[in-house]
């Protein structure tokens, strides 16, 4: 399963690992996670993470 990374403050999502302080279980892919789920170090949305990594879903440039 791919790793993803906050565009904000760098924090990595593991799915491996989960996030169990937010009440999420090990093994959950970043896309099976809640719409609602933030960045649990500065609440940055979904939208804003992006797949470490990963050349296969860039992101628009801010200004565009
Ligand atoms: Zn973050």
């Amino acid at each position: 399963m791919e790793k993803y990374i906050c565009n904000t403050c760098g924090y990595i999502y593991d799915p491996v690992a989960g996030d169990p302080e937010s009440g999420v279980e090990a093994g959950m892919p970043f896309g099976a996670l809640p719409d609602d789920w933030v960045c649990p170090q500065c609440a940055t949305q979904k939208a804003d993470f992006e797949p470490e990594g990963g050349e296969d879903m860039p992101l628009p440039l801010a200004g565009e």
